[in-house]
């Protein structure tokens, strides 16, 4: 049984809650989020037919700022999942010192049998529906799971034509020519990046000869199979939603790349072996990086699992009784508001670059990448070395006690 991520979320709060010195009322707080808008969508098909769509839109928390979290879409997209990604998000952007508070949106929908032109009627719908939801200082939306930096442009051209005035920081992840980020694109792997360097570093694992396996092949995990084979380490495999494939002697990021673009899956990869994607978790290798879905590790199989280290670029991959099991075996687990962080951060710089008309360079958008999301890292550690606890928990610990801290200063109104 899939567990809801959103009592998933609330657990993950709970477990920091020790830690904290702060009154009950903060967390009953940050359990609910602010406000839900859900939306019925119909969108005429390229059959004719007329198609309704639920999707929904979740303002979870805006203590630090205004709210921001990507749009998913995917058939599994469901109210409380809405809910816990944008909670996930909250405590994200507070951990990385973001002005900005949470939110997620999503529709319930299969996107690979639908049409580009279906696709763009879709997203054009749901921004209309969104729009008096949205703005440049309330909620900026971003990729998220089978969206992307078209979904973004659409959403954008719908929104500043309903102003009628254009408003790039409305939304981030948006193609360079309608006033994206460089670097926009590979961020959520690159910070992933960033953070597993810093944590072999304090393992004494660095520049060793490491092997490492990726659990999905989107935009995070595609990029960040790339940059790892860059810093020397060996991907020994990969899976997407068809299955995984498995080599022990490597695989090349180019000639993977290439196959899945053409047949629309790793499967099939010639010289791999394929195997089913349960098996991917239980290959014998370093680090594990699940960059699919929320509650994939899970009890069932934390204890086939032999990473020495988790990187979680997806949100939620990991069941709270799966963690209790990987700690015990001495598993030392990057936590998604942390690990994969680097996405909202470049989000953010792009909302910057928008509202400033001052675009940077690439090398700028990295440095200053690296340089938060390394800092926060760092005290992540310290949090955790000084309370002896897991890094999720002391993500919240620092997360939970920032917010409070907000809506302390703010006042309980109303
Ligand atoms: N969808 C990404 C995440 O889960 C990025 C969100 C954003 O850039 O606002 O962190």
């Amino acid at each position: 049984m899939q567990r809801n991520p959103y009592e998933m979320f609330k657990q993950q709060i709970d477990e920091a809650a020790p830690f904290l010195k702060i009154d009950q009322e903060y967390f009953d707080i940050l359990k609910e989020p602010k406000e839900v808008l859900e939306l019925s969508l119909p969108v005429r098909l390229d059959d004719g037919s007329v198609k309704m769509f639920k999707a929904w839109r979740s303002h979870f928390n805006n203590a630090l700022g205004p709210y921001k979290g990507g749009i998913r879409y995917h058939v599994q997209v469901n109210r409380d999942e809405v809910i816990a990604l944008s909670g996930w998000m909250t405590i994200k952007c507070a951990v990385v010192r973001l002005p900005l508070g949470g939110a997620k949106g999503g529709i319930s929908c299969n996107p690979a049998e639908l049409s580009t032109g279906e696709l763009e009627k879709l997203t054009r719908a749901y921004a209309l529906g969104v729009s008096r939801f949205i703005g440049t200082d309330y909620d900026i939306p971003a990729p998220d799971v089978n969206t992307n930096a078209q979904t973004m442009a659409w959403i954008a051209d719908t929104y500043e034509k309903v102003k009628g005035f254009s408003e790039p920081s409305v939304i981030t992840g948006k193609p360079i020519e309608v006033g994206g980020s460089l670097g926009r694109g590979t961020a959520t792997a690159q910070g992933g990046v960033f953070i597993l360097r810093e944590a072999l570093k304090e393992l004494g694992l660095h520049g060793k000869d490491l092997t490492c396996a990726i659990q999905g092949y989107g935009n995070a995990g595609s990029f960040v199979h790339q940059l790892l084979q860059g810093m020397g380490l060996k991907v020994v495999a990969v899976s997407d939603s068809k299955g995984a494939i498995y080599n022990p002697n490597g695989l090349s990021y180019d000639k993977v790349k290439e196959h899945k673009l053409r047949t629309r899956s790793v499967v099939g990869f010639p010289g791999s072996e394929t195997i089913s994607g349960e098996d991917l978790l239980r290959v014998d290798v370093d680090v594990l990086i699940p960059a699919a879905l929320e509650g994939m590790i899970t009890e069932s199989n934390a204890n086939d699992i032999k990473a020495k280290v988790m990187l979680e670029l997806a949100n939620g991959p990991t069941t709270p009784e799966a963690e209790a099991i990987l700690s015990d075996k001495g598993v030392l687990i990057l936590p998604d508001v942390l690990a994969n962080a680097g996405g909202v951060i470049v989000s953010y710089f792009e909302w910057v670059q928008g509202r400033t008309g001052d675009y940077w360079s690439e090398k700028m958008v990295q440095e200053r990448l690296e340089e938060r999301i390394v800092q926060s890292f760092h005290d992540i550690w310290a949090i955790k070395n000084n309370y002896k606890i897991r890094m999720r928990q002391a993500a919240y610990v620092q997360a939970i006690g920032r917010i409070a801290s907000a809506m302390r200063f703010r006042g309980i109104w109303p």
